[in-house]
């Protein structure tokens, strides 16, 4: 079996809710709540939720920018949550990170080369003849001719520029990528082209991946396994091709249904899926059952008391819903 590159263990992140002239403590929202996943080498792994589920906030702890109320990370085996704030940097500069927002994450006034100079210059490497080379080389990688190194970003197409951000999250050669929706403010020409590079990516550079996304059709080429997460939650995970052929959870459906080209080839009946009219409930005051009962038209008696344990319902394929004990009797 491949190496684990990304082990997290029931992770936590609460945050208090203080009111009044005392600033008291008068209630916690539940933001992430006992995720647990592992990404092995080569491996890319989605995790896909509508915006509000806790996916940015997970992001966030895993790169260091928040600490976790609870549970572990293992980077390469070592537990990183752990590390004293010195050893924790250094840990941290092995996470190459692609944001969604390609302007907002590259300063204007910096040409290519030096955007990528200085993520080398970040993780230590001050060596310049080999920092030319590096900055060649991975513009080749991404599919740039290296004389864009001389150009700023807003000489680039939205499309170039989110290759560079792509260029400078793999120059410092990381353990693992984590990338927050990258190709969701792209068009759909543009998030092709993307894909593709990351496909090659994937088979040229065993590239290891956390792609985070909030919709099922953009993800369906790259990933291997995708885990659903609603309120802080993974209600749902599965090797790729299990939750486009297989889905078992309701909200797993409702996400199907919502991506205009996988609903096509999908007959709506048989799902027996759709959403209560409502909003998600408030991560302060979640539902004491199943998380999804306000908003699941399937939803029983006991799924407003009982919250649903996650079962294994064939080999890497998990769900938290009741309907599976019911499937099962
Ligand atoms: Fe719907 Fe009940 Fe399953 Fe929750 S446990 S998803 S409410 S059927």
């Amino acid at each position: 079996m491949s190496e684990s590159i990304l082990r997290v263990e029931d992770l936590k992140k609460h945050y208090p809710i203080k009111k009044g002239f005392f600033n008291r403590q008068v209630g916690t929202k539940y933001v992430v709540d006992g995720i647990s996943f592992d990404i092995k080498s080569g491996e890319t792994v989605a995790l896909i939720g509508e915006s509000g589920c806790g996916k940015t906030v997970l992001l966030r702890v895993l790169l260091g920018l928040e600490k976790q109320t609870s549970g572990k990370i293992f980077l390469k085996g070592i537990d990183i949550s752990t590390l004293s704030k010195r050893e924790r940097k250094k840990t941290y500069q092995k996470l190459g990170m692609i944001f969604q927002d390609t302007s907002g994450s590259m300063h204007p006034r910096m040409t290519i080369e030096q955007i990528l100079e200085e993520a080398l210059y970040l993780v230590g490497d001050r060596d310049r003849k080999s920092q030319y080379q590096k900055v060649t080389d991975v513009l080749l990688k991404v599919g740039l001719d290296p004389a864009f190194r001389n150009r700023l970003p807003i000489q680039l197409s939205g499309g170039q520029r989110q290759r560079v951000v792509i260029a400078r999250a793999l120059i410092i050669n990381p353990a693992i990528v984590l990338a927050d929706e990258p190709v969701s403010a792209l068009d759909v020409s543009l998030q092709a082209q993307v894909l593709n590079l990351f496909m090659d990516l994937q088979e040229n550079e065993n590239l290891s991946m956390l792609f985070v996304a909030h919709d099922l059709a953009v993800v369906r080429q790259i990933a291997h396994r995708i885990l659903i997460m609603y309120m802080g939650h993974i209600l749902e995970e599965a090797p790729s091709n299990e939750i486009y052929s297989n889905a078992k959870h309701p909200y797993t459906k409702v996400l199907l249904i919502a991506s205009p080209s996988i609903a096509k080839g999908i007959n709506e009946e048989s799902f027996h899926v759709g959403l209560k009219v409502g909003d998600t409930p408030d991560p302060a005051n979640p539902p004491q059952g199943c998380l999804f009962c306000t908003r699941c038209m399937q939803a029983m008696e006991r799924c407003y008391k009982e919250r649903p344990e996650r079962k294994e319902v064939s080999p890497g394929h998990f769900v938290c819903c009741h309907l599976i004990d019911e499937e099962e009797s």
